[in-house]
């Protein structure tokens, strides 16, 4: 198995113990209701176990992107009051603007074993958590006696915070979670060790996003297919008319770089044969709009999506398959209009017996919104942590953990 040689939750001794776990709860939140508990769900065996094994887990995490220090609307209070819906364990919300002042160091002398405090969002400390301030971090650890900390939020294990790398410092033990161990094993054996053979089908608007995941996955692939926004670049590099289509003049070289080096590497690289066109980019967003699907784009026409003969040609690399990995939707899929592209792909994935991996963000989303969530193996909980690790980068967030 690709490479987790990290201490895992099951490796600590954690009776009576303060632990410090950071989760992420970064869940979608409308007018303070959760849209998807998704996140909160996946941090539950960890938490589980260590309630069971007698902890005193004291959760952390961020939760948006406050920019003006402590906003209720982005307080972890739903999050807390949805976990404690999820769990027999006690749960005790600290509501704290410092995160680690005196309400939460009150409620954590005051728990008992196997019981649960949340502590309020790492990001109410600004700059002191996002640029992994060292006093942040080490207040952190003091809240748990600096015993031992967990970490399981993998969405966040790119960034190098104070709540994810920094309080590693000052604690004696540190491990990852169930949710961490479940991602890296499952992401890096797909990259590192695949069964093949191995289809990785990339999406989204930008390539300029995904210039490194391209680069990696084409070395570690053996079948790269490309769709979404990201397509057109690719397409004008080969001299093709795309018309208005997004496009990014500047990565032209790039594009053109990445398909002789799959051709030299004697990998498959497939991009779209026909695409789903229209006059302009709908406005708002999931407007009625006349398309057709064409074979060619005129130049006063844009691309929004892949069109019915890529749909298949996509589907059938990915029945070939053993192991796929998606990251990023093959059109504008917040349109109905331009979602059967992404649907299509979706449903290729459904259906195959191949191991399959959703990479998190957009892909993530409509998979689940299409009902076919549980017809996957594996879906990431970090759109960007997944990203990175598509790239071949070693995430601070898992660099930090001792090793066994
Ligand atoms: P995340 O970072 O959340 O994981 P992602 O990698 O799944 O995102 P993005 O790069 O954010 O995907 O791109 C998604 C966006 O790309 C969607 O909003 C979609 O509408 C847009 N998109 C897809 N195809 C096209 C296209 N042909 N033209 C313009 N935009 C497109």
């Amino acid at each position: 198995m690709a490479g987790l040689n990290k201490v895992t939750v099951e490796d600590l001794s954690v009776k009576g113990k303060k632990v410090l776990v950071r989760v992420d709860f970064n869940v979608p939140l409308k007018d303070g209701v959760i849209t998807n508990d998704n996140r909160i769900t996946a941090a539950l065996p960890t938490i589980n176990k260590l309630v069971e094994n007698g902890a005193k887990v004291v959760l952390c995490s961020h939760l948006g992107k406050p920019k003006n220090g402590p906003e209720d609307k982005f307080s972890l209070a739903p999050a807390a009051a949805r976990l404690a819906e999820l769990v027999t364990a006690k749960v005790t919300f600290a509501k704290d603007d410092t995160v680690v002042g005196d309400n939460a160091k009150k409620a954590v002398a005051e728990m008992g074993e196997g019981e649960i405090v949340v502590l309020e969002n790492t990001r109410f400390r600004g700059a002191e958590e996002t640029k992994n301030g060292e006093e942040f971090a080490k207040e952190l650890a003091q809240l748990v006696d600096g015993e031992a900390f967990v970490m399981d939020a993998f969405g966040s294990a790119h960034r190098a915070h104070a709540s994810t790398a920094g309080v590693t410092k000052f604690v004696k033990e540190t491990a990852v979670g169930y949710l961490m161990q479940k991602e890296i094993n499952f992401l890096g054996n797909a990259v590192e060790d695949p069964v093949r053979p191995f289809v990785a089908i990339l999406g989204g608007a930008k390539v300029a996003d995904k210039l490194n995941v391209i680069n990696n996955l084409i070395e570690k692939c053996d079948t790269l297919i490309i769709g979404g926004g990201m397509a057109y670049t690719f397409l004008k590099a080969q001299g093709k008319e795309i018309g208005t289509s997004l496009v990014d003049d500047t990565k032209l070289d790039y594009c053109k770089e990445m398909i002789e080096k799959a051709a030299k590497a004697g990998k498959k690289l497939l991009l779209p044969v026909d695409t789903t066109i229209t006059k302009s980019f709908p406005d708002p967003i999931d407007a009625e709009i006349e398309v057709e699907v064409s074979e060619t784009i005129p130049a006063d026409m844009m691309g929004l999506d892949i069109g019915t003969k890529t749909q298949e040609l996509y589907a059938e690399a990915v029945k070939s398959a053993k192991t796929v990995v998606w990251n990023g939707p093959m059109g504008v899929f917040e349109n109905p209009i331009l979602a059967k592209g992404t649907i299509a792909v979706a449903k290729s994935l459904a259906e195959t017996d191949a191991t399959t991996i959703i990479g998190g963000g957009d892909s993530a989303a409509a998979v689940i919104s299409l009902g076919f969530a549980d017809k996957m193996s594996h879906i990431s909980t970090g759109g960007g942590a997944s990203l990175e690790y598509l790239e071949g980068k070693v995430l601070p967030g898992i660099d930090v953990i001792a090793d066994k």
